[in-house]
């Protein structure tokens, strides 16, 4: 039985062999037939009907400042083409070669080998040459040079606001910028033209033709405005030039709606003409810092701290900084020794690390860690652009209370400088935060606004009070740096982090940010200008004030924000040098100029507070050293000078006021110096001139 079974298997399995092979001779028969007998037919066939199928392309739209003024624009350009066999028969490859090596400045040699390479019909030399470089070519009249209608990206501002607008390939591709962010939008939808033709491209009777329209790119009009951003670029140069940072970013933002009107990366380069080449330095140069980078914001993170401890209602009277603060084993230490007892408006101007570190921990983990994350720290921002970084914030679950503390004086976290501007934005328009945006809308080739982008709140980040409050203290920020808006109004706010390179810490660099606004009871404008890696100073927060006030005032004039009627600027003068001269004279010469002067004793002048040159404001009082002393009328009361060494600016006031005698401090740290010294004999009301100077803190 089982035998008989495979037996019937094994016949079925060769009946259908059989019928495959004779399938198969079939199928090779036909296909001999058609290739060998019917060959050429069809080929003749084939070659009377091609189907051209021909993409259209679309015209990349514009990218356009507020006011529709063009930043970005396609525009006809040549591209000069070799046609080899037409070459090989005018004889004139070296013509070619000498002549457009010149002006184009190509090799001569490359040149050459293309124009003589006949295995090609048709070679492209050059693309999107100038028009002055077509016009010189097409003069030569040479045989087998023609050219190919080609579409240049042109940046009539050429280095203007380059990282913000960013560059295409040849092929008009956006790398960077809002020309990658907005690539889509820009680039439209090439359309396509399909035609039915014989086969050197002519028409065919009755063929079919079909076109499908290409539908144009739509403009990009960016929230900067052209004028704003050339006050700002030619501050941020100046200050590139004068202080030799490694680069300088800045920003200019309209407060009320978190609109940027300017943004400036120094070093720029000529969007026209990027260098292709070299990677490396592409890159370095189309990276716009303010978005794509985080840094360790260092001590500017203060006022966000005490914004917080307002808020929450944990902010204490008077915070006593003895230079360092340890938490869990952590420090966080003030760079120039001890602030003594000061109140929280005073711990951010001094920029207290230490009243920062407390203020971070009273409020605890929670409280600060929401405030932080309210700020819009640790998340990107949504800018419409081609890079938001997040910076880097640890989860709140590996937070320690050294953490807390270190963070509360910016350290330990990483922001990019959109999120600061952003941040501060909040803070002084009354706590609204929101999405930073540059652009507008887009437009269509009319000029017609197709779409609008409306301003978008991410959230409330501090009560109006506590912006109010905040405010305050950045007005007495500006004041004490002397920030002079001509009829405006003004607040402030400074900082300066530790400079990174590859994650270790570079001696005696620093980064400095300035921030200011105004009118400082309305606010609009808010400027920001940072310098990295600038040479680290003292005096190294205030370093881009100059610049960001500059700017400021641009804004404020173009803005037409009018300027307040009642402001009084404060006028400041230069102190005269009255050494040597006689006290009345010397107190005239003072008077002249609007200067009060205070003295004791008679003769000649010996010496002067503040020296020659200082600007002061108007009014101010010149303490005079005269070279004797005056005797004293009967019943003035006379007191003895304390000796003031190693107190700091508190004690050393205090104690002058407990003696009597009217303090004049020269300096920050501790004292060093007085004058007149420990031990004398003076009339109470007396002039205590105190040097201070700067201490490092020992520990560490
Ligand atoms: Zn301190």
């Amino acid at each position: 039985m089982a035998n008989s079974h495979v037996l019937i298997t094994r016949k079925r399995l060769l009946v259908l062999l059989l019928i495959l092979i004779i399938l198969i001779i079939l199928l090779m028969t036909r296909v001999g037939y058609w290739s060998l007998w019917r060959g050429e037919d069809l080929k003749a066939q084939a070659e009377s009907q091609w189907v051209k199928d021909i993409e259209v392309s679309a015209k990349r739209g514009s990218i356009m400042d507020r006011n529709q003024q063009i930043l970005a624009q396609s525009a006809a350009a040549d591209t000069v083409v070799l046609l080899p066999e037409k070459i090989e028969k005018a004889q004139n490859a070296n013509e070619i070669a000498d002549q457009l090596s010149q002006i184009l400045g190509l090799d001569r040699n490359d040149i050459y080998e293309k124009a003589t390479n006949t295995d090609k019909k048709e070679i492209w030399l050059k693309r999107q040459i100038s028009t002055e470089q077509s016009e010189q070519i097409e003069a030569l009249g040479l045989e087998g040079v023609a050219f190919r209608d080609d579409v240049k990206r042109f940046y009539p501002n050429k280095d203007f606001a380059a990282q913000v607008i960013g560059y295409t390939t040849l092929d008009g591709e956006g790398q960077t910028g809002i020309e990658r962010r907005y690539n889509t939008t820009l680039a439209g939808r090439a359309g396509r033209q399909v035609a039915e033709t014989a086969k050197d491209g002519s028409g065919v009777p009755n063929g079919q033709e079909m076109m499908i329209q290409p539908q144009d790119g739509l403009n990009v009009v960016l929230t900067i405005d052209e004028i704003t951003q050339s006050f700002l670029e030619s501050a941020c140069k100046e200050l590139y030039e004068s202080q030799a940072p490694e680069s300088v970013q800045g920003l200019v933002m309209d407060v009320t709606n978190g609109e940027i009107l300017a943004m400036a990366n120094i070093p720029e380069f000529d969007l026209n003409s990027p260098p292709r080449e070299d990677a490396e330095a592409l890159s370095a140069l189309s990276t716009n810092v303010i978005t794509a980078t985080a840094y360790e914001p260092g001590n500017i993170f203060g006022i966000f701290t005490a914004a917080a401890a307002i808020d929450s209602g944990s902010a204490a009277g008077e915070y006593s900084c003895t230079g360092s603060f340890a938490t869990d084993g952590d420090v966080v230490s003030c760079l120039n020794g001890a602030h003594g007892t000061q109140t929280l408006t005073d711990a951010v101007l001094d920029h207290c690390s230490v009243g920062a570190a407390m203020q971070a921990n009273a409020m605890g983990r929670d409280v600060f860690y929401q405030y932080v994350k309210g700020f819009g720290f640790g998340s990107e921002t949504g800018i419409d652009f081609s890079s938001d970084t997040a910076g880097s914030l640890a989860e709140k679950r590996y937070i320690r209370n050294a953490d807390v503390a270190a963070m509360g004086a910016g350290e330990g976290l990483e922001i990019s400088q959109i999120q600061l501007a952003s941040a501060a934005c909040a803070l002084i328009n009354g706590g609204t935060l929101y999405t930073p945006k540059l652009v507008l809308g887009l437009s269509d080739a009319e000029g017609n606004m197709v779409e609008s982008y409306e301003p978008e709140v991410r959230g409330q980040s501090v009560t109006a009070e506590t912006s109010a409050q905040v405010r305050t203290i950045m007005e007495a920020r500006a004041k004490e740096d002397g920030i002079s808006l001509t009829g405006y109004s003004a607040g402030a706010i400074s900082g300066s982090a530790v400079q990174h390179k590859d994650s270790a810490v570079v001696a005696d660099k620093a980064v400095a940010t300035y921030i200011a606004y105004a009118p400082a009871d309305d606010p609009k404008y808010m400027v920001m200008i940072t310098a990295t890696g600038v040479t680290a100073t003292d005096s190294v927060e205030s370093v881009c004030a100059p610049y960001v006030q500059n700017t400021l005032l641009g804004t404020l004039k173009n803005g037409n924000i009018m300027p307040d009627e009642t402001l009084q600027p404060e006028e400041t003068v230069t102190v005269p040098n009255v050494v040597g001269m006689e006290l009345q004279e010397a107190r005239d010469a003072l008077a002249d100029i609007g200067l009060r002067s205070s003295y004791d004793g008679s003769g000649s002048v010996v010496s002067q507070f503040p020296t020659a040159a200082t600007e002061v404001h108007k009014n101010s009082t010149v303490a005079l050293t005269m070279e004797t002393k005056a005797i004293q009328p009967e019943g003035t009361e006379m007191v003895t000078v304390p000796d003031f060494t190693g107190m700091d600016m508190t004690q050393a006031k205090n104690t002058a006021i407990a003696s009597g005698l009217v303090f004049v401090a020269r300096g920050n740290g501790v004292v060093q110096e007085q004058s007149p010294a420990a031990g004398t004999q003076v009339s109470r009301g007396s002039s205590i001139v105190v040097d201070f100077k700067l201490q490092i803190a020992a520990a560490q």
